[in-house]
């Protein structure tokens, strides 16, 4: 076979930056959605759903060749694999060094073949799609009928599994949470997905399709996609900060950014190595996704108990206990919606004790400097520069945005603006500003606070 990858490639930022450019309303969904997993790091563990998830999957595959038609047996070992990976319960979990195994996670998401499809009817959850292309790009073609591919079935409420011939290489891509309903999904080329049939090696245990819904569930590349620079961010803070992308199968540990003695979590699925190097994903990336399920993807999926693992990441930390508000009621996805109405209670009241585990420093470090080459500048149309103690404009919509913002929304990675980078790092600040005074809960609410505070000792 022609093409088959050697080492791992995915577009899934490549179409981010497309869609930033093309698609009106995809930044300001972006920074919305990243303002919203944002304020969820803030509250690790308190946000997503409770017990595990159920996905819908429906596979279209589009198939120009009787190879590229696979077979059941092979889409139901790519099911397999993402109900093992997605628990915590692949056996070469095994595998990952000491130093990292305290943080692997059980994302509490699993799926299954679609068996009602959108108008209701019986289905197998495959659609089959002959084809006149002889291999797709990440243009999407191969998500519309009309360009020789299949049409996606309802976004919110099936995840759109696209199997197909990619051409020049390339394993998959995804589409992050905020984009196009018609072509919401993951791609994954045909040699890449399940263990059986066509799949060919290095990239035939499934990890394609683990990593590029991984992608779909808002998760970004573990080394942050600043090409080998140590400013990227992934946004997850147990992942450690790191300078590019690993490939084939390294050898622990493999050190950079100054992360030594572990090193890289290279074995993480968000990075680039072989099928049988990727393992995990961290309890950082989990709260990432299942904040993901609680925002952007909450249409999708039910409830379904959790089974085969009898504690780990899916119990509820006891702090949930004795915090006495439901997030729900005061996390909100709009940003205009979740900060309102002053704070009527003292500052302690709200939350009985300090969360211990609420990171103190942002997780990695920031850039020393922007590119110029920003797509769009935030500081312009969403708030002017902001001082963490001083005037902040509490009594506006904009400070919800500006942590969306400051999160790093809409911007590839290699992308974003100095400004940006400088108002993430001022939220950063004031969060651990609040934090020495027992307010670092809802940077919102405790900026909020502490601005009544300020107009009381200053008159
Ligand atoms: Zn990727």
């Amino acid at each position: 076979m022609a093409d088959l990858p050697t080492v791992r490639s995915c577009a899934t930022s490549e179409v981010h930056e497309r869609l930033l450019r093309t698609v009106e309303g995809y930044a300001d969904a972006r920074t919305n959605i990243e303002g919203q997993a944002w304020r969820a790091a803030m509250r690790p563990g308190t946000v997503g759903r409770s017990g595990c998830t159920l996905i819908p999957v429906v596979v279209h595959v589009v198939h120009r060749t009787n190879a590229e038609d696979i077979s059941l047996a092979q889409i139901q070992s790519q099911i397999d694999i993402l109900n093992d990976d997605y628990r915590g319960q692949n056996a070469d979990v095994s595998t990952v060094p000491s130093a990292f195994s305290g943080l692997v996670g059980d994302a509490r998401i699993q799926f299954e073949l679609a068996s009602t499809d959108p108008d209701g009817n019986p289905t197998d959850g495959i659609t089959r799609t002959r084809t006149n292309v002889n291999g797709f790009s990440s243009n999407d073609d191969v998500k519309r009928a009309a360009d020789g591919g299949a049409d996606a079935w309802p976004a919110d409420r099936y995840l759109n599994l696209w199997v197909c011939r990619l051409a020049g290489g390339l394993l998959g891509y995804a589409q992050f949470p905020g984009g196009p309903a018609a072509t919401d999904g993951v791609v994954v080329t045909h040699t890449g997905f399940g263990n059986t049939g066509t799949a060919a090696a290095p990239f035939d245990q499934g990890r394609t399709t683990t990593h590029e819904i991984g992608h779909w569930l808002n998760l970004r590349h573990i080394w942050g996609d600043d090409g080998t620079g140590c400013s990227g961010d992934d946004f997850v803070a147990d992942t450690p900060n790191q300078a590019g992308f690993n490939t084939g199968v390294p050898t622990f540990p493999s050190i950079s950014c100054s992360n030594g003695p572990n090193g890289d979590m290279f074995m993480n699925y968000m990075d680039y190595v072989d099928d049988a190097a990727m393992v995990m994903f961290s309890k950082g990336q989990v709260d990432r996704m299942q904040a993901a399920l609680d925002g952007p993807r909450s249409s999708i999926g039910s409830s379904t108990p959790c089974v085969g693992v009898d504690d780990g990441p899916g119990e509820k930390p006891p702090w949930k206990e004795w915090i006495k508000d439901n997030p729900k009621d005061w996390i909100k996805d709009n940003p205009k919606d979740w900060i309102k109405e002053p704070i009527k209670e003292s500052p302690k009241d709200w939350i009985k004790e300090p969360i211990k585990e609420l990171p103190k420093d942002p997780p990695k470090e920031f850039p020393k400097e922007g590119s110029k080459d920003g797509i769009f500048d935030p500081v312009g149309p969403v708030v002017g520069p902001i001082d963490p103690i001083g005037p902040v404009k509490l009594d506006t919509p904009d400070l919800p945005f500006v942590i969306g913002t400051g999160a790093g929304a809409g911007f590839g990675g290699q992308r974003r603006s100095a400004a940006a980078d400088a108002l993430r790092t001022q939220m950063w600040a004031l969060y651990n500003v609040l934090a020495t005074h027992g307010l670092e809960g809802s940077v919102a609410q405790g900026v909020q606070q502490a601005e009544a505070l300020y107009r009381q000792e200053n008159g």
